[in-house]
């Protein structure tokens, strides 16, 4: 045999998660691998800022090929790496190739690739203006949305978020059916940019083939502006990202869809599709910041917007002269710019959009007051009584007195709901004293559950401002078609776990099942149109942890169940869950800390702290407080405390049958749905809707934790592509026939091996080039891979090794490897 020739491969690394490399030599057992240095040192710098380089040559033992070594196809003569737009496209899909390809492209100002139909985001880090252009909009919509293209019309165009929306709205256009677009990421990784990316995009789709305007409608740019006052009230600065939404969010564009004889004919010249209104839904605000955040965060922007607004003192006059340190809840910050804007700046702004969806007047001096009588609360302090330690007096009494003017809500009410706490039983009423401590912690849940309200409130107006079916003139609701976005937080692992992590990760193991299900059937619908037996696809699905967690006898069953006992705890809840769950393979004890146990997510195991789980879940007002707030002159306050405004997603309040299952709350009388109660009926009705659209997903990765451009580091971002489902989406896809190749290619590399006296092609000249290359590769490969050949002893017949479709050539495992040694050994 021929002497074998140098093979390109990657090996795995235990900082740079894997590297390319150069294997040689014909041992059989082992391989000479040598890692050239990375040309481009800043590209190749990871978490600890090291670079990759003085590496020493290393033999690896071959048996190590599928965990240590993997092949690499992707080279061009120079021994550079060649990417692919579409990773489908990759010989060789694992880890490894997706990591580069993606790094690659990062590096070079291309943000976007595509594997099939999903669209990988990573983020640049800096605007590429020239990708975001009227002209580029405008080609995807033409080429996407208007022209009627044989084939694929996105293999002659760069992969693009514009694809996503054009293939939406062309979706709802023409097809008829709602959609939806799914962004996922962890913080930082652009979410909330790609999904206002998209709806600008759609929103400009619907001009039609030829209109080059970009004027927008009245009730486009409502919709449009809805974000950022979404943002000044839902998102703040974290460690991870300077402008972080603190909220999920799903905004249904609604449209038009024109008259029923419209839509029967509906082509292309005539479609009308028109953006008619918005409505928008938020999950899980993070509440607790409002009370507290770490000292390089802040809390909500629109806290530092209202301390620097010019005319502050027009929406309380004891503003005047403050800083963001005359507020506890407040406080310091060492930035006043968020997006390269200062607060005064988005103030104003916001209070303008604000104004133009309709909160002027009264109303805007209503949100801005319950904004401030927040802040205020922050400032009331509490010592013991000199009499009695259990008792507590107001110690801050001038902050007290200015907090009670702001409510309009007589001193004496305020003190005592303050102070104090109303217990009922069967029998009688009678009320027990707040320590400093305790009066603190009911102080601040108040403060808690004001903004919380606010926000919903705010949520409302823009909704009223925006739907459909409350400002466009013709229909009624079910004439509308929508496009769904849905911006919400990634898969969470923390050093620390907690209620509001176990929350996001079950939102994204739903997520998850509906993904894996998606994709199952895009594979499936590829392998009909490749013509390719179906029975060989397998998937492990994530129904057992979904069970574990929403299950009859699972977590968050037990744990309702635990917030109903007089005297629920922590403990108790996690040792019942234990107990309940013996046999869930995805459960797991912590042996050291009684108050933990873990949970096998399908992004990993994340180890979970209950300490708190019962408080977070009741998150209930004391009826003292919710009473003090019904006296309030501030609608917010005194019209949706007690009015539980958990709204499902018709906007209606919830029906007796989703209240089902929601546990009393003990320990006030106050029969209120749990966290987890309102939370998963929220859930439960978002996967309903999403069922029922053709979903696309965008799934956006961070390159680094510094937020710089170009730089990819190596290990979050592979995890971040397992925790996105990229990495389990490519092994689905793959699981029949983990390799495959374009039959043009596979005869053009392959046509060496062939003898075609022994195996002759069935090509013919009337036959078009598809049909004939077809042909060839069946010859081809019958051929080439003969020596692969086994026979399966119980039919008698040859072991499947490789496929040829229509388009393409699908390999098992091993095939094309044996394909490509051969070849380079030729
Ligand atoms: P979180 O979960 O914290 O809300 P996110 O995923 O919504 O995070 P974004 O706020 O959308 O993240 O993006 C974070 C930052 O990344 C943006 O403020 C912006 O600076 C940058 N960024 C995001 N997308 C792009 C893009 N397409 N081009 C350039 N920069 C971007
Ligand atoms: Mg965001």
């Amino acid at each position: 045999m021929a002497e074998r020739k140098t093979q390109y491969c990657f090996i795995r690394d235990p900082e740079f998660a894997w590297l390319p490399a150069i294997k040689e030599g014909n041992n059989n057992t082992h391989a000479q691998v040598k890692v050239p240095q990375y040309k481009d040192e800043q590209s190749i710098v990871c978490d600890g800022g090291k670079t990759a380089k003085g590496w020493e040559e290393d033999e690896v033992p071959l048996s190590d090929y599928n965990k240590g070594v993997l092949p690499m196809q992707n080279v061009n003569a120079s021994g550079d790496l060649k990417s692919f737009p579409d990773m489908v496209n990759l010989p060789f899909l694992h880890e490894a190739g997706i990591l580069y390809n993606l790094k690659d492209r990062h590096g070079n100002g291309k943000p976007y690739t595509r594997t099939g139909d999903i669209i990988i985001a990573v983020n640049p880090f800096q605007w590429f203006k020239e990708i975001y252009t009227e002209k580029v909009r405008s080609r995807y919509a033409r080429i996407l949305v208007w022209e009627n293209t044989e084939g694929d019309p996105r293999s002659q165009m760069e992969p693009h978020v514009y694809e996503t929306s054009a293939l939406s709205y062309k979706g709802l256009a023409f097809d008829g059916g709602d959609q939806s677009i799914l962004v996922s990421g962890e913080s930082g990784a652009g979410k909330t940019e790609t999904v206002k990316i998209c709806m600008n995009h759609i929103a400009s789709c619907q001009q039609g083939p030829r209109s080059s305007s970009s004027e927008m409608s009245p009730v486009v740019q409502r919709v449009l502006e809805s974000n950022p006052l979404l943002e000044a009230f839902g998102n703040a600065k974290t460690v991870r990202n300077d402008n972080s939404s603190r909220f999920g969010k799903y905004i249904q564009l609604q449209f038009d869809k024109g008259d029923k004889g419209q839509q029967e004919f509906r082509s292309r010249e005539k479609a009308t599709c028109v953006l008619a209104g918005s409505k928008c839904e938020a999950y899980l605000l993070e509440k607790n910041r409002v009370v507290s955040h770490e000292a390089a965060e802040r809390t909500f922007h629109i806290f530092y917007q209202i301390v620097a607004a010019k005319d502050k003192s027009k929406y309380w006059n004891k503003l005047a002269g403050t800083t963001n340190e005359s507020f506890r809840f407040v406080g310091k910050t060492d930035t006043d710019t968020i997006e390269g804007m200062k607060d005064a700046d988005h103030f104003a702004n916001t209070v303008r959009v604000l104004e133009e969806i309709g909160v002027s007047g009264d109303r805007l001096m209503t949100l801005m007051q319950a904004i401030i009588i927040v802040m205020q609360l922050g400032n009331i302090t509490f010592v013991p009584d000199s009499k009695d330690d259990d008792h507590s007096v107001i110690a801050s009494q001038r902050e007290f007195s200015d907090l009670c003017e702001l409510m309009c809500v007589p001193e004496a009410s305020m003190e005592v709901a303050l102070t104090e706490r109303t217990m009922k039983t069967r029998n009688e009423t009678y009320k027990v004293p707040l320590n400093p401590a305790k009066a603190l912690e009911a102080t601040e849940s108040f403060a808690k559950e004001i903004y919380g309200r606010a926000f919903l409130w705010l949520v409302r107006c823009i909704n009223d401002a925006t739907a459909a079916e409350i400002n466009y003139k013709s229909g009624t609701m079910s004439d509308f078609g929508i496009i769904g976005l849905l911006d919400i937080f990634g898969f969470e692992s923390f050093v620390r776990n907690r209620f509001e992590q176990l929350c996001i990760n079950y939102c994204n193991e739903k997520l998850q099942q509906k993904f894996t299900e998606d994709i199952f059937r895009s594979v499936q619908e590829e392998y009909e149109r490749e013509g390719i037996p179906l029975d060989e696809i397998k998937y492990d699905d994530n129904t057992d942890v979904l069970d574990l967690i929403e299950g009859k006898t699972g977590l968050l069953a037990m744990l309702n169940e635990e917030c109903v006992r007089p005297k629920g705890a922590d403990m108790a809840f996690v040792q019942k869950a234990i107990a309940a769950n013996k046999k869930s393979p995805c459960l797991f004890e912590n042996k050291i800390n009684r108050m933990g146990f873990g949970i096998h997510h399908y992004a990993g195991k994340v180890m979970y702290d209950a300490e708190g789980f019962v408080d977070s879940n009741q998150d209930t007002l004391p009826t003292d407080l919710a009473d003090a707030a019904l006296l309030s002159s501030n609608e917010i306050l005194a019209k949706h405390m007690n009015n539980d405004s958990c709204m499902n997603f018709t906007g209606k309040a919830p029906s007796d049958e989703d209240k089902k299952g929601a546990p009393k709350r003990a320990k006030s009388n106050i029969v209120a749905p749990t966290v987890w109660t309102k939370y998963k009926g929220q859930l439960m009705s978002l996967m309903t809707m999403l069922k029922k659209t053709n979903s696309r997903y965008i799934r956006c990765i961070k390159p680094n934790k510094l937020k710089k451009p170009v730089i990819m580091e190596h290990m979050s971002a592979i995890e971040q592509l397992r925790c996105a489902g990229v990495v389990a989406a490519v092994t689905l896809s793959r699981s029949a026939f983990p390799n495959r190749l374009e039959n043009s290619v596979v005869r053009f590399k392959f046509w060496q091996l062939w003898d075609p006296d022994r195996f002759p092609s069935k090509a013919t000249s009337s036959m078009q080039p598809a049909e004939k290359a077809r042909c060839d590769c069946e010859a081809i490969l019958t051929c080439a891979l003969k020596p692969l050949e086994e026979i399966n002893p119980k039919t008698g017949k040859p072991y499947t090794i490789f496929v040829v479709g229509k388009t393409r050539s699908y390999f098992k495992m091993g095939a094309l490897e044996f394909l490509e040694s051969h070849r380079s050994a030729g």
